[in-house]
């Protein structure tokens, strides 16, 4: 049985007062849950602060991108190896925001993936249409071939990740996917592993975008919903908690 799992994406914004704050209150008021698992995606400058503050506890933590690259002359860039050093346990691979503003194609995150596994991480594959593309009717083809390409190189190891639906116009918009429209495409996605790993009926997915206490029972009780990718909410503590109690 796949427990659920929710994970905060901080994206670009902290400080080391706020975190040790933030950090220290998820650790005193999250005590664990035997179904449950909560996790934190902090900026890389913030992976230590992360482990010395949840080391030991039942939250794990992890980072909001990897390079696809093992190590050398690529500045800037982080490689998966270095993240397993603070160690996490996952690593966002893909977010819509990494795929529109900073131009990361299909083939890319899909190397990312790689990379992540290959340094005994847990990648967190997101996936998402964008409003255009749910209107045109593409949400499908959009999700499977965005999902498709991490398959395609990472084949069965698919079974190692987390996918974390993400509709674009739900992300930071306030507007949320209905539970249905939510649980209709997370169907297609587990049909679709199911094709390619007879273990699919494990594979965690998430939903994300605008998920919220006041929302999120109905979202995580849908069949194939297996909890949450938490922006916005997750920077503050009692609504991330409340969240990850639902
Ligand atoms: C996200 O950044 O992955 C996200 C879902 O953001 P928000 O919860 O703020 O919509």
């Amino acid at each position: 049985m796949r427990g659920k799992l929710v994970v905060g994406n901080w994206k670009m914004n902290g400080g080391l007062r706020q975190n040790d704050a933030l950090l220290a209150e998820l650790r005193s008021r999250w005590t664990g849950r035997g179904d449950c698992q909560m996790a934190v995606c902090v900026p890389a400058p913030y992976l230590w602060q992360a482990q010395a503050a949840l080391s030991g506890s039942p939250i794990a933590w992890g980072a909001q991108n990897v390079s696809e690259y093992a190590m050398g002359a690529f500045t800037g860039e982080v490689a998966a190896s270095m993240i397993a050093e603070f160690g996490c346990e996952y690593v966002l691979v893909g977010h819509s925001e990494r795929r529109t503003i900073f131009a990361e194609s299909d083939a890319t995150v899909a190397a990312k993936a790689e990379a992540a596994l290959e340094a005994g991480l847990t990648p967190i594959v997101c996936i998402g249409e964008v409003l255009a593309e749910r209107d045109a009717g593409t949400t499908e083809d959009v999700v499977l071939r965005q999902l498709g390409a991490v398959v395609s190189r990472i084949g069965a190891r698919i079974a190692q990740a987390v996918v974390a639906y993400e509709p674009v116009w739900a992300i930071g918009t306030g507007r949320t996917a209905s539970p249905a429209q939510a649980q209709a495409v997370h169907a297609v996605v587990r049909k679709y592993l199911a094709g390619v790993v007879a273990t699919a009926g494990d594979v965690k997915l998430l939903y994300g975008g605008s998920v919220k206490a006041d929302n999120a029972k109905a979202l995580f009780s849908c069949a194939d919903i297996d909890g949450g990718l938490i922006g916005g909410a997750s920077l503050k503590a009692a609504e991330f908690l409340a969240i990850a109690g639902a």
